[in-house]
């Protein structure tokens, strides 16, 4: 939308959530429980972050039902069986995710099982705990699914849980979620809200992870970062993805590859293909990166943070790339460039090699 330019008719659906920002607002997580009438929160976590749930259940007193460190990437059907047997078992009237998008997909397949609200205390950038997706997985395939039961009542963003987070994890993480700002500003739900979210994500990431790397305990950054990360996951939770989600989704499930790496890697590629067809979106982005070139902009970002710039570095196979690309164009999803065979090839050839966008 230009300034002074008519604005575009959309429809938009506003989460009715609450969000509590800020270092120190875990301590607020009692009183948010208070406020719903949640009287027995099943706390959740990875078995990597059983002591922090343990030390939330700690804080929360007799409002924690337990504690259910078994959280698992990609949620496998038994590991959510196994959550809701204990939810029912411990009589929980809610269940608390703590921690990153693995976590917070537990607390969305108890609620998808039970209707028990979740509350979520997100530690990375993955931005699940705004979105009403819920995925499952059983034998090796990943199902995925919007239900409005499983969106997070409440969300408590606190940076200084995000301090600990490696920071290779949190750059990865971080331009996870650039990507879900940057296919929402070309989703067909586009609506100037989401523009603005979007824009102001890319803007605050963009600034948040070189101060990241150069100080990773610097408070204020992890804020800008956490910042950036709630509102991709906003516009994530308002808009279907395109491309880059589907290229990644491909990459990802069929050859086993870590999430927020692979994102990294594809992005620049999958922006340099859709530049031409969302004007739009490229000019906000040209707001946010400070650049005339978006894409050269990200694949330059990428790199001088650390990230990796090439699938070739991630362990992929040029022999892979066909196949990748013929599930990428089998299926349908919206995109503002047709999506063909010999332009995902191409685009997948070139973040194969780690050659610049085009
Ligand atoms: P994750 O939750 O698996 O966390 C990665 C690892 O980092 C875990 O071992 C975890 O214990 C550890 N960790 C988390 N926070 C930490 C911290 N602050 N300090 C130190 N260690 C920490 O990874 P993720 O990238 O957050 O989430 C990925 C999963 O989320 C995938 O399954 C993805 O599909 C899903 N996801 C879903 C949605 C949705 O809308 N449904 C959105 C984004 C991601």
């Amino acid at each position: 939308m230009t300034a002074g330019g008519p604005v575009p008719d959309f429809t938009y659906r506003a989460a009715p959530m609450r969000v509590i920002f800020g270092p120190g607002r875990l301590a607020d997580l009692g009183g948010e429980l208070d406020e719903l009438e949640l009287r027995r929160a099943l706390v959740l976590s990875t078995p990597g972050h059983e002591a922090l749930a343990r030390s939330v259940a700690g804080t929360l007193g007799g409002r924690a039902a337990g504690v259910h460190p078994y959280a698992v990437m990609h949620v496998p059907v038994e590991v959510a069986e196994r959550a809701v047997a204990a939810a029912t078992a411990l009589r929980a009237d809610s269940c608390l995710a703590v921690g990153g998008g693995s976590t917070v997909g537990l607390g969305k397949a108890i609620a998808l099982h039970t209707g028990l609200p979740v509350i979520a205390v997100p530690t990375t950038y993955a931005g699940s705990e705004m979105t009403p997706v819920w995925g499952l997985t059983s034998g090796g395939m990943k199902r995925t699914g919007r239900d409005q039961r499983v969106l997070p009542r409440s969300v408590v963003y606190d940076p200084e849980l995000t301090v600990s987070l490696p920071i290779d994890v949190s750059v990865c993480s971080g331009l996870n979620a650039v990507a879900h700002a940057v296919e929402a500003l070309y989703a067909p739900e586009v609506s100037p809200i989401t523009s603005l979210l979007a824009e102001e994500s890319v803007r605050a990431i963009r600034l948040a992870l070189p101060a990241l790397v150069a100080g990773p305990t610097d408070l204020g950054a992890r804020g800008r970062a956490l910042y950036g990360a709630w509102l991709a996951g906003a516009c994530l939770g308002a808009t279907t993805m395109g491309l880059h989600h589907k290229l990644c989704h491909a990459l990802g499930g069929t050859l086993d590859l870590p999430h927020a790496q692979v994102h990294a890697v594809v992005l620049p590629h999958a922006l340099a293909y859709n530049a031409r067809a969302a004007p739009a979106a490229v000019a906000a982005l040209c707001r946010a990166l400070d650049t005339d070139d978006p894409a050269a902009a990200l694949f330059r970002l990428t790199g001088e943070l650390g990230a990796p710039t090439s699938l070739t570095e991630l362990g992929v196979a040029e022999a892979d790339l066909d196949r990748v690309a013929r599930q990428v164009v089998a299926e349908a999803y919206p995109n503002p460039r047709q999506v063909t065979l010999d332009g995902v090839r191409e685009l997948l050839d070139r973040a194969w090699r780690g050659s610049p966008p085009r």
